[in-house]
């Protein structure tokens, strides 16, 4: 049968065009291994994908700011672009007074006026035992008894419970205790809404990163965008002998064990005659009832952005069907023993292909840990046991 895709013998099929398939490709590059890339949308970069507007790097996909303890992740990622150290310190917005996040010494002065950490913590701890008394030493079984028994009701109801509800679109205790842990508490002043050593963002966008990732593959990586696997699937999955694919995991499969549950955002973005609208990067509306959960102002996150015009972004959650995006895999007790099965027929019925990013693996990935584990995909597959900073010296 005549193809139109593996015209040029190539060693992979790498579906999805986000961080992990360009990684994985341009690793496979620096090993002599050709791949093509096909990816249903318009663009590279995946959610990461960055445009430039008067001056100004908007994140498509909301806000994406790289935040790592992992060196060779952090050194990998600057050989494609500078990094401006940019540190997220993020406002909350609950009904008009303002807070800081995440949730800190700051945070614990305007919501008690509490100025020492003693102070701080004794406040939360008769506040957790009022409201959890059953908790005893079992753990947090769901978001509401995490959060909880992390800051206190006060925090809870003002700065967590509307904006996680609204975020998830479901009670925070039917959500996993596992996702507010993403955030600090500090019981210092410190308003840094990561813990990681290595934090910023790539002067000039994402998207520059995965380009270079194309023009150092010396010809090794082909991309196709607009081309959709699943309407080639059959000629795909015939043609090439192994493939990668970055997509969700359940249709893949036909959605056989069920569809698992996703989150989706939708994005209002305005430019506005102003240098300065909303005074920080993102505001967080912790209200049940304003629609929208934050509000990010891109000129803020690098500072570079012609004078006079700012743009700004409203991020809207929503339900997530087949017709939208997927951003977030919601990993209840429900999904994660759907997810299972489909890994697990993975493993049995197609070795010939790896399943990777946050769709194909169905995890709360941040950048840095998809970065992590298509080095490791790498390790794997090439029976190596490289470190990979550095790399690009090696293409030849
Ligand atoms: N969260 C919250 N209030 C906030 C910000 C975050 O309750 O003002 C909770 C919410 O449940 C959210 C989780 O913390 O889903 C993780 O927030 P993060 O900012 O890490 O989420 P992401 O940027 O990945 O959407």
């Amino acid at each position: 049968m005549t193809n139109q895709f593996n015209t040029k013998n190539y060693d992979y099929l790498v579906v999805g065009a986000g961080p992990f398939g360009m990684t994985f490709a341009y690793e496979a590059a620096k090993r002599g291994k050709r791949s093509l890339v096909i990816e249903k949308r318009a663009f590279i970069g995946g959610n990461t994908h960055t445009h430039t507007e008067e001056g100004i790097t908007v994140h498509d996909f909301g806000a994406h700011i790289f935040h790592t303890d992992n060196k060779e992740v952090w050194d990998y990622v600057r050989q494609f672009a500078e990094f401006n150290g940019f540190q997220n310190q993020v406002i909350a917005n609950y009904k008009g007074d303002l807070y800081n996040l995440p949730f800190n010494m700051n945070t614990f002065y305007q919501m008690w006026g509490t100025k020492t950490p003693d102070e701080a913590k004794a406040k939360i701890e008769e506040q957790k035992a009022a409201a959890l008394s059953e908790l005893g030493d079992r753990q947090p079984r769901n978001l509401e008894e995490q959060a909880i028994s992390l800051i206190g009701t006060d925090i809870y109801q003002k700065l967590i419970k509307g904006y996680t509800e609204k975020q998830w679109g479901r009670k925070a205790t039917e959500l996993p205790a596992f996702i507010i842990k993403r955030l600090p508490v500090r019981f210092i002043y410190d308003n840094n809404y990561f813990n990681h050593r290595y934090q910023g963002i790539p002067v000039g966008g994402y998207t520059q990163i995965f380009e270079k990732m194309i023009e150092r593959s010396n010809g090794l990586i082909d991309v196709m965008t607009d081309t959709d696997f699943f309407e080639h699937r059959e000629v795909l999955m015939d043609e090439f002998p192994r493939i990668l694919y970055t997509g969700m995991i359940d249709q893949f499969f036909d959605y056989k064990f069920g569809e698992l549950e996703y989150r989706s955002l939708r994005f209002e973005s305005e430019t506005k005659n102003s240098d300065n609208y909303q005074g920080n990067a993102v505001i967080n509306y912790t209200d049940a009832q304003t629609p929208y959960t934050r509000v990010m102002e891109w000129r803020h996150f690098d500072g570079l952005a012609d004078e006079g015009k700012t743009i700004i972004t409203k991020e809207y959650p929503q339900d997530w069907d087949r017709s939208k995006e997927a951003y977030y895999p919601v990993n209840n007790e429900r999904n994660t023993e759907i997810y299972k099965q489909y890994a697990k027929e993975a493993r049995q019925n197609h070795p010939e292909v790896i399943f990777g990013g946050r769709l194909g693996k169905y995890r709360y990935f941040d950048m840095d840990q998809v970065f992590n584990d298509a080095f490791n995909t790498v390790r794997d597959e090439f029976k190596v046991d490289d470190q990979f900073n550095f790399a690009h010296d090696t293409v030849d």
